[in-house]
């Protein structure tokens, strides 16, 4: 049955077929898909059932009991005995007064646990499959921010399946045909040409799609930001994020906000050029906004790289402004990676921007890209 649930997935384009599958049953906020496995339900439902049987005090099922384990087959304790021991399951004791449903609810508890670490563990092993894995559990990762888009999105099925393949690393990219399946492919970048072409040169390291594809992404981030910023200080603007258009600038009395202006200063500054620039008037303080949107690998570097990168031009408005004056990073994997402090520095922003939005829009941006450049042939 769990095979076929798969199968059919994979017919409705839902599932990649070389996409992991302990991760599909493995739950949506660890970075699952949050199926249940019938395989692990069917088991942990065994040692359930064997725990109430052997707690009870019920005269009638304690005889159903005694008769079940004269089976020589596949009575309730022999197959409950199989499956801890697959399952690595250590006895828990009852609690005193503790009811039977109750210790059994217990039971079942833990040994779905198990079987969701058993997952998990296969799931992070896998060469190609375990990388995503393994760099979400890195110290400088937000977990629970990374995995938000699996919970409330609200992607297409498909979109789903299509991000988590390319997490995965399961991508007929070129260079999968050529390491995995060895078909002879070429494995240089249909596109440029001149790199391995892997999930992520696709995604954030072709030199070609940096010129096109990543700038329309990027620009597609941060014109949400805009649009949220406009509407913090009542300025008029389209009724959706998407179908806002920034103007280079947009004022009032309050702010003056700059889309992708390049600053003149005094002292000659190459990085004078941040996204958005919020000029707060009334509360005297100035914002410089820059977002990006790199390969997950990249992600940790990134926010350091841009605090240090504006911050002669953070001097310089300062001074010439006479105005308080920050940078404010706006990272995020192109696969969803959420890096811990983007909170922070999200909160600074005014707008109440979401995290989770600029998620979706970087990964539906993601998206886009894959399959544009996965169907060229
Ligand atoms: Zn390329």
């Amino acid at each position: 049955m769990d095979a076929k649930t798969r199968k059919i997935m994979t017919m409705n384009r839902m599932h990649h077929p070389k996409a992991d599958i302990d991760r599909m049953y493995l739950p949506r906020s660890t970075g699952g898909r949050g199926l249940i496995q019938l395989e692990l339900t069917f088991k942990t439902s065994t040692i359930g059932l064997d725990a109430y049987l052997t707690k009870t005090n019920d005269p009638l099922l304690q005889i159903v009991k005694q008769h079940d384990d004269k089976k020589k087959l596949y009575s309730i304790k022999k197959e409950a005995v199989k499956f801890k021991r697959e399952l690595d399951y250590s006895e828990i004791t009852p609690s005193d007064n503790e009811a039977t449903t109750i210790y059994t609810k217990r039971v079942k508890k833990t040994a779905k646990t198990k079987g969701h670490e058993q997952l998990q563990k296969t799931w992070e092993d896998k060469v190609m499959h375990g990388k995503y894995p393994k760099r979400t559990k890195e110290a400088d990762v937000d977990q629970l921010k990374t995995h938000q888009w699996l919970k409330n999105t609200g992607l297409k099925a498909e979109t789903e399946g299509l991000i988590i393949a390319a997490q995965d690393q399961s991508l007929a990219t070129r260079s999968f045909h050529h390491r995995i399946i060895k078909d002879g492919i070429d494995p240089q970048c249909r596109i440029c040409g001149k790199y391995e072409e892997t999930v992520d040169h696709i995604i954030s390291g072709c030199p070609e799609l940096a010129k096109t594809e990543y700038i329309h992404r990027h620009n597609k981030t941060a014109a949400y930001l805009h649009w949220k910023i406009c509407r913090h200080y009542n300025i008029e603007t389209t009724g959706e994020w998407y179908k806002h258009q920034p103007t280079t600038v947009t004022e009032n009395d309050v702010v003056t906000i700059l889309w992708d202006m390049p600053i003149h200063t005094d002292k000659e500054i190459k990085a004078n050029r941040p996204d958005i620039i919020i000029k707060d008037k009334k509360d005297q303080r100035c914002i410089l906004i820059d977002v990006s949107i790199p390969s997950e690998r990249n992600t940790s570097i990134k926010v350091a790289e841009k605090l240090s990168k504006y911050k002669d031009l953070e001097i310089e408005i300062s001074r010439m402004w006479s105005m308080k004056t920050e940078t404010i990073p706006v990272v995020i994997g192109a696969l969803g990676l959420v890096k811990k402090g983007l909170e922070k520095f999200i909160e600074r922003i005014p707008g109440s921007i979401s995290i989770n939005l600029v998620q979706k829009i970087a990964l539906l941006g993601t998206a886009h890209i894959l399959r544009r450049i996965l169907s060229i042939k």
